[in-house]
């Protein structure tokens, strides 16, 4: 028969005790009492152990029904013990782990003394808590397992800590480990093709990069990243079909505000809301999106966006932070890797140029050098008396078109290192645009009529304040490029006044300029033909460009290849706000 602690019960235990030695000899009398006093006592202190711990302790018969639930049970689950006593264990388990702990407890009963594991607990409330147990059999006297007595600790705060612990340091060593992959690349695709990878793997599961065009207009995607390769095609298929402005969908916000997006829950109305409809396969089963601005100085240039799959997690804050601070390492990498890509690019056009430089020089040099060679043979009086005077008149008309044809090299180069040093400077007056245009075309009459171009003027007057070299050397240029690219056909040059003071428009029917091009033909050194067929320094239309915006004018070019191009110049008739020139600062000096 069980005793219990209660009063009633140890009367009890008592008067059977003094039923059996009735009879025996005092002493063993008292030993028997003094025996029985110990043990109760022993009882009473793991009774009061049991009570006060904060282990769970359980007691549990061969079937696996409550046979003692302590107060720190009562306290974790909210069920007291006069409700689980003889309650199967069974019920307390989360559904998914019932089978693992049966099978525990059957190997409790077949013997083994002592298992170590761990299971969640549910509680009245209906929260989960993860306890780590520890079992003993108490075995009776033929053996066999009478009951089994499990101490079990909450450890739910303590794994969770862990948890978080583990998933910054994973974090932090992520974040060390990007950053020393953005330090170590300066090739501009790979960077940021390891950057999407990087923060794909990190968060999860997708991930874009895309860049803003030169005009502001444009988001030009860069990298795309996803773990299935197929859906990583199926949005790079998407995005080179359907360009997407800046102002336009879920990126136009972060863009315009330099702030990070986040959207925990993404649902399918907010995309047909907010995205053409090109883009619904592309967000089709994601439920979750981040998205964080790429700046550098203040200045947006771009922005990554992670996208979730269906059935992983919203992004969390703490996502969003790591983000923050990977877009912020990126927009780092990405900034040199651009540098890098653009200074090497620099060297690239300038070592071409170099050589360019040094073949255009040469050329007339060579001419020069066979001229003064050819007359150097006739340096004897009779032998120059004997040469027709024609073929002199050849030679030296030869030896001075190369030695203009170097000037003007030399002038060019000239130029630019001016423009490049800031110091071009304009000596304005009154100048009437016919008569300079005129000028220009008796000029280039003879190189024309070799190509077989004629050249028409056709224009009304207007005068303006502008410089009259400078000017003369924009219309002599895209003059000359029109014969020398004119393939032979009627040049035109119309003039006049328009609405921003004064055009100017050079137009010819030649092999023209691809559209890729037509942007670039305006900076240093920048040709769109090869140095075989055509000579020339590619400086020509950047000098022009410049003169002309120095004057507050425009210069912009339409063309097609195999059609022609023309080039249409815009002028004040007054430049707004120049540097006076030199002869101007002598002219005030002097007064
Ligand atoms: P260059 O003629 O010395 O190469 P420019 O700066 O004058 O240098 O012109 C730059 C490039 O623009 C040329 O190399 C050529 O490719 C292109 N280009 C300029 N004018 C014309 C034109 N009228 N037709 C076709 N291409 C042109």
């Amino acid at each position: 028969m069980p005793f219990g602690n209660g009063p009633h019960r140890l009367r009890h235990l008592r008067d059977a005790v003094e039923d059996a030695v009735r009879g025996c000899a005092p002493a063993d009398a008292a030993a028997l009492r003094a025996e029985v006093d110990d043990l109760l006592e022993e009882r009473a202190l793991a009774q009061a152990v049991i009570e006060q711990t904060a282990a769970l302790v359980v007691v549990l018969d061969r079937e696996g029904r409550i046979r003692r639930w302590n107060s720190a049970c009562s306290r974790m689950t909210g069920y007291l013990a006069g409700e689980m006593l003889g309650q199967p264990v069974w019920d307390l388990l989360v559904p998914e782990e019932r089978d693992a702990v049966r099978a525990t407890f059957g190997r409790l009963l077949a013997g083994e003394l002592t298992s170590q594991y761990e299971n969640h607990w549910l509680t009245r409330d209906g929260q989960r808590r993860l306890v780590s147990w520890s079992n003993v059999a108490l075995l009776d006297e033929a053996g066999e397992v009478r009951t089994i007595v499990a101490t079990g600790l909450d450890i739910t705060e303590r794994t969770r800590a862990e948890q978080t612990l583990r998933r910054q340091a994973m974090r932090l060593e992520a974040l060390a480990e990007a950053s020393r992959v953005f330090a170590s690349g300066l090739d501009y695709k790979a960077t940021l093709d390891t950057v999407a990878r990087r923060l794909a793997e990190l968060i999860g599961d997708g991930a874009l990069i895309r860049i803003v065009s030169p005009d502001g207009a444009w988001l030009v995607p860069v990298a795309v990243y996803h773990p299935s390769p197929e859906r990583a095609a199926l949005r790079r298929r998407i995005l080179a079909a359907a360009p997407q402005r800046t102002n336009e969908g879920i990126t136009a916000g972060p863009l315009a505000s330099g702030r990070t997006l986040r959207i925990p829950e993404l649902t399918r109305e907010r995309v047909r809301n907010e995205m053409k409809p090109e883009y619904w396969p592309y967000l089709e089963g994601v439920t979750s999106l981040l998205i964080a601005p790429l700046a550098q100085r203040h200045e947006v240039f771009g922005h990554i966006t992670l996208m979730r799959d269906a059935g992983g997690a919203p992004y969390t804050a703490e996502d969003e932070a790591l983000l923050e601070d990977l877009a912020h390492r990126a927009a780092q990498a990405i900034e040199n890797a651009r540098l890098y890509s653009e200074a090497q690019n620099a060297v690239a056009a300038r070592d071409e140029f170099l050589s360019i430089a040094s073949h255009e020089l040469r050329t007339p040099l060579t001419a020069l050098r066979l001229a003064l060679g050819n007359m150097r043979r006739v340096t004897s009086r009779e032998a120059l008396e004997r040469l027709p005077p024609e073929h002199v008149e050849r030679v030296l008309a030869a030896a001075e078109r190369q030695g203009q044809r170097l000037e003007k090299l030399v002038a060019a180069l000239l130029d630019v290192s001016r423009i490049h040093m800031g110091k071009l400077e304009l000596d304005l007056e009154e100048v009437e645009l016919g008569a300079l245009v005129a000028d220009a075309v008796t000029q280039l009459e003879d190189e024309a009529s070799q190509t077989g171009s004629t050249i028409a003027a056709p224009g009304e007057p207007v005068r303006g304040a502008w410089d009259r070299l400078r000017l003369s050397q924009v219309v002599t240029n895209l003059l000359s490029n029109a014969v020398k690219y004119g393939a032979g056909k009627p040049v035109e040059v119309s003039y006049g006044p328009s609405a921003a003071g004064a055009f100017i428009l050079v137009r010819d029917r030649g092999i023209g300029i691809e559209p890729a091009d037509q942007r670039q033909i305006f900076e240093r050194f920048e040709r769109a033909v090869s140095s075989r067929n055509y000579g020339g320094l590619g400086l020509g239309l950047y000098i022009v460009r410049r003169i002309v915006e120095a004057h507050g004018g425009t210069i912009r070019v339409e063309s097609a290849p195999g059609e022609g191009s023309a080039f249409l110049v815009e002028l004040p008739l007054r430049p707004l706000c120049v540097r006076p020139g030199r002869a101007e600062r002598e002219r005030r000096a002097a007064r």
